[in-house]
């Protein structure tokens, strides 16, 4: 079903000092930002080799990334794995009574296709499922 990880998603309290970090020390350097105003959050891409680090800030104080960060700290949000077929993917996970919590896809950062299963299902790891074009 999954082809690879098309990106990890790290949740940041501070997106500029999180960037200088990452291109600074580490040396990715960051293709872009855009803000997804559905899922409160701004977002860096950092592409490294044949995936991504994303790196999240939360826009709000009831953005997902900001309860993360209140309940867990800063760190991987979540693994999101690149699927062919974004739909045929969520009937099949369904089928498997995996829990979601996306039923339908919906658009992430890049235009791309994502849908989130739930981590309680997942052995704790919050998966998005990503289709790109
Ligand atoms: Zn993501």
């Amino acid at each position: 079903m999954v082809t690879k990880i098309d990106h990890i998603g790290i949740a940041v309290k501070n997106l500029d000092e999180a960037l200088k970090f990452y291109e600074e020390v580490l040396g990715i350097k960051c293709v872009g930002t855009e803000v997804v105003e559905e899922q409160k959050v701004k977002t860096a891409f950092l592409p490294i080799g044949d995936t991504e680090v994303e790196l999240l800030e939360a826009t709000d104080e009831d953005s997902p990334i900001a309860k993360f960060i209140e309940k867990r700290g800063e760190g991987i949000q979540h693994i999101a794995y690149r699927v062919d077929d974004i739909e045929k993917a969520l009937e099949e996970v369904k089928e498997r009574g995996i829990r979601l919590i996306d039923e339908k896809p919906r658009r992430g950062a890049g235009g791309a296709k994502i849908a989130f299963l739930h981590p309680k299902s997942t052995f704790g790891v919050l998966i998005e499922l990503c289709e790109r074009e």
